[in-house]
């Protein structure tokens, strides 16, 4: 049985001072649950002290991007190797802000994945078609092309630290929520290819997670949809109590 996992993005939001007592609130509140995963991705500067803060706790962290190469002369990048120095378990990769607003390609986010799978950080893999795409009829083609292109050379042993994250990008920020039906027919898809690719064993060891304005009210639809085991929250994050709400999933009744 893999643990669902509830991920705060914090994007480019708080200052270390707020990363750092959301953190000791959080620790405070859910840091000792251990039938689902919490993970904080706040902004790099302040990884080190959020996961200072998170530390002894369940409570994991998370970067929102990073670069390929161990070191080099790359002005403005983050390695894995400082992201593992700085406390981070995971790293988020591929968001469709990253891909939409810096450019990322299914290649660069391709040799991100194998970078952290061999530094032993878990990706959180991020797909999702647009609502133009969706619209159009090609939401299958279009997630069936990212996980291709950024699953290149993954293994069947390496794949079971991913964590996929479907994002629909008409979803995220906007208020609209996919429909349990909606996250949950391309959920079975992405297992269905992750199946083909990888054979049943390692496919159902993935973890796939959905993303897209979830907050306290929808939390519990979604988790009870079939497929979807997690959540990856971007606006209902930055407030302690909204992201409770969510990370207690199941117990909010
Ligand atoms: C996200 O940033 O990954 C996200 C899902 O944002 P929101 O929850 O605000 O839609």
């Amino acid at each position: 049985m893999v643990k669902p996992l509830i991920a705060a993005n914090w994007k480019m939001y708080k200052t270390i001072g707020e990363a750092v007592s959301f953190a000791r609130e959080m620790v405070g509140q859910a840091g000792s649950m251990d039938d689902r995963e919490i993970v904080l991705a706040p902004s790099f500067a302040s990884l080190s002290a959020v996961a200072e803060a998170c530390r002894g706790s369940t409570i994991r962290v998370a970067a929102q991007n990073m670069h390929w190469e161990e070191r080099g002369a790359c002005t403005g990048e983050v390695s894995p190797l400082m992201l593992l120095d700085a406390g981070c378990a995971f790293v988020i990769i591929g968001h469709s802000e990253r891909r939409r607003l810096f450019g990322e390609r299914d290649k660069g986010i391709n040799l991100k994945i194998q970078a952290a799978l061999k530094h032993r950080l878990n990706p959180i893999f991020c797909l999702g078609e647009s609502l133009e795409e969706r619209e159009s009829g090609r939401t299958f083609d279009v997630v069936e092309k990212q996980l291709e292109r950024g699953l290149n050379d993954i293994s069947s042993h390496d794949i079971r630290a991913v964590t996929v994250a479907y994002e629909p990008v008409w979803a995220i920020g906007t208020g609209k929520t996919a429909t349990p039906a909606q996250a949950g027919e391309v959920h079975a898809f992405i297992r269905k290819w992750l199946a083909g690719r990888y054979g049943e064993s390692a496919a159902s060891s993935v973890r796939i997670i959905y993303g897209g304005s979830v907050n306290e009210k929808n939390v519990e639809e979604l988790m009870a949809t079939p497929g979807i085991q997690g959540a990856l929250v971007g606006g209902a994050s930055l407030e302690v109590r909204s992201f409770l709400g969510i990370v207690r999933f199941g117990n909010n009744g």
